[in-house]
């Protein structure tokens, strides 16, 4: 509730409406207690009152009525029927949407045809027909104003309804034996809650200027009770000849409806999920860089992870995902780096390209060197000249990293001209090219699939496609089978294992598998907590693992032929990286771990090409 706050008044014209409208609501409030003249009151001596003239602040109109009492009443019976107007509308509204959304079929198809005919009318004659058959009266206004605004919160929300009406947790409400009333109060309604309320916020304003409207007319409040719109509609024979009369009404709906409209708009902004994970303001387009302590010196590796820390700065709290990687990996070279989920794997691999979305990513220190240069603190216009062009990534997900709507070929071309400035038709040739490079049979065809007409492999296929689109140095590759059943994953790391031996392409592989670790890669870096525990190559670790943690996980791996061994999972769970302990991280599950694990910072030490971060390593034969 705080952040849906702190969010709502970083926006300053949300800010402003929310202070006008505060000030408007407190005064009508208090309006009864104040010590004003009576509204109704008439005094025709005293007509036509200039604003300041004695005894009455606002002058007073053609009646001799004190304006000021005449305004802060009259705002008040506007603002209540405004309101109630459009709670009835939303609570009607959205009940018939959810309704109608939520059943579907013959149910929806009647309700939506009624609520067609409801709009078919221009809502204005609507609202006028409804009044003149119950008689004016405010009231009947009222009723008028939401009958006609019931449509709109109808039609709303049974869109929204039908979208979660087919998701699965409302399927597996089913499943669990809930009745009809409890999955559309506990599953349904809280999803469709921010809409309704961002939908009320957004059209209470344009209920008071109808409302308004029709006292205007003089179908609503009726003499001598005042309203904005009526004190306007009495006001509107002395226009010329005293302003005054139909500016302070007019100023007073003009503050309304604007101070309404700004906290609405900024309200929506504020509950919109989307949004409230970071900031109000959009994503940057390169992750934040607050770089503390001295930049690692160059080496000569094709890409070099060093040092880097990547944290979240979420309100007071620090996420240490990354807490000093250092990674390296030559042309032709495939490192593995493995570790449970939670480790700071993602976020490491989206470092290097500055793609942690900022806020709340910040990298903290440290650097990362493609040949040499350092990529973070880059201007953004060389980064984005390498991404997908030198350094190109392969997501978990095919599904969701490919545009639902694009045919593949179509995005394909997309990833090579967006580098590199080629004709539609040479485009296409190319992007069927890789579809045959990743052995996708019969390419020629398949280049104008949608994703969804596609099998998982075959998009994970599409994914590493674009991937190679501009035959990249790098490519760096996000559990990329794990989605995959262990045939296709197969043939996808023996695709990969081809093209680096083909194309002197460096990999970092990233897994939580060590089956996938031994297939591929030369090296392998484990990861616990967001820093390397061990590395070394593929063989020596997973024949002599060092770090007790890696062993555990070897341990946890079943081996086909491999005879009877117990498997055993790692008893208790990875840290949460707001709160690590401050000496070793896994010291809390280790079963070798002594007093001292849990005080000092234990370095990464090794000789040669092992390197361990542990006080007590196995040893190594
Ligand atoms: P994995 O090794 O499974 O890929 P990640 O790199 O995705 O793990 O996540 C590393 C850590 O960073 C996790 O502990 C996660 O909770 C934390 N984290 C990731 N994204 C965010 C975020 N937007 N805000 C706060 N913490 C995050
Ligand atoms: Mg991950």
């Amino acid at each position: 509730m705080s952040t849906f706050f702190k969010l709502l008044f970083r926006n300053r014209l949300a800010a402003m409406g929310a202070v006008v409208l505060s000030v408007i609501l407190i005064l009508v409030l208090i309006t009864p207690l104040l010590p004003l003249q009576n509204p109704d009151i008439t005094a025709t001596a005293d007509r036509f009152q200039k604003p300041f003239a004695d005894g009455h602040l606002l002058g007073t109109d053609h009646l001799g009525r004190d304006l000021l009492s005449r305004l802060l009443h009259g705002t008040r019976l506007s603002l209540a029927v405004g309101i109630s107007a459009a709670l009835i509308a939303a609570t009607i509204g959205s009940a018939i949407g959810i309704i109608a959304g939520y059943f579907g079929g013959r149910t929806d198809n009647i309700i939506m045809r009624g609520v067609d005919m409801l709009m078919a009318f221009p809502y204005i004659l609507l609202a006028l027909a409804i009044v003149a058959a119950l008689g004016p009266g405010l009231m009947n206004a009222l009723i008028a104003v939401a009958a006609v605004n019931v449509p709109f919160f109808a039609r709303n929300i049974r869109g929204i309804t039908v979208g979660l009406a087919g998701r699965e947790f409302i399927d597996a409400a089913r499943l669990a034996g809930m009745g009809h009333t409890r999955i559309i109060l506990t599953e349904l309604l809280p999803n469709v809650l921010p809409v309704i309320i961002i939908a009320m916020s957004t059209t209470i304003g344009w209920m008071i200027l109808e409302t308004a409207g029709l006292s205007f007319l003089g179908l609503g409040s009726q003499p001598p009770q005042a309203d904005l719109g009526s004190m306007l509609g009495e006001a509107r024979s002395a226009m010329i000849s005293h302003p005054h009369t139909s500016v302070v009404p007019g100023i007073m709906i003009f503050l309304i409806v604007m101070s309404i409209n700004l906290l609405g708009d900024g309200i929506r902004d504020a509950l919109d999920p989307r949004l409230r994970s970071g900031a109000l303001s959009r994503p940057r387009a390169t992750t934040l860089v607050e770089r503390t302590g001295d930049v690692p010196e160059a080496t000569d590796d094709l890409l070099a992870i060093q040092d880097l820390e990547t944290q979240f700065h979420v309100n007071k709290r620090i996420y240490r995902a990354v807490g000093g990687v250092s990674l390296s990996v030559k042309p032709g070279e495939c490192l593995g780096v493995i570790g449970e989920s939670g480790s700071g794997k993602s976020v490491t691999a989206l470092s290097v390209m500055g793609l942690v979305a900022s806020p709340p990513g910040v990298i903290t220190a440290g650097a990362v060197r493609f040949r040499g240069e350092d990529l973070i603190d880059a201007p953004y216009e060389s980064l984005r000249q390498k991404r997908g062009d030198r350094v190109a990534y392969i997501f978990q997900d095919p599904l969701s990293t490919l545009h639902p709507l694009y045919r593949v070929g179509q995005q394909l071309a997309e990833a090579i001209q967006s580098h590199h400035k080629i004709s539609k038709a040479e485009a296409r040739e190319r992007a069927i090219q890789l579809l045959e490079d990743v052995r996708i049979p019969n390419a020629e065809s398949r280049v104008d699939n949608f994703p969804h007409e596609m099998s998982g492999g075959m998009r994970q296929r599409v994914g590493i496609a674009m991937a190679l689109a501009n035959e990249p140095n790098v490519i760096i590759a996000d559990e990329p089978t794990t989605a995959l059943d262990v045939t296709v994953q197969a043939q996808i790391l023996s695709l990969l294992d081809d093209l680096r031996r083909d194309r002197g392409l460096a990999i970092v592989f990233i897994t939580h598998d060590f089956g996938v670790v031994a297939q591929l890669c030369d090296r392998v870096a484990v990861v616990y907590a967001g820093r390397v525990v061990e590395e070394g190559p593929t063989g020596a670790v997973l024949d002599a693992p060092a770090h007790p943690y890696t062993k555990r996980l070897i341990a946890c791996v079943p081996e086909l032929g491999g005879g009877r061994r117990m498997l055993s999972a790692i008893p208790g769970l990875p840290p949460v990286v707001d709160d690590l302990p401050p000496g070793c991280a896994f010291a809390p599950r280790c079963d070798k771990a002594q007093e001292k694990c849990r005080h000092i910072d234990i370095s990464l030490a090794g000789t040669g090409d092992r390197s361990v971060r542990c006080l007590y390593p196995e040893e190594l034969v």
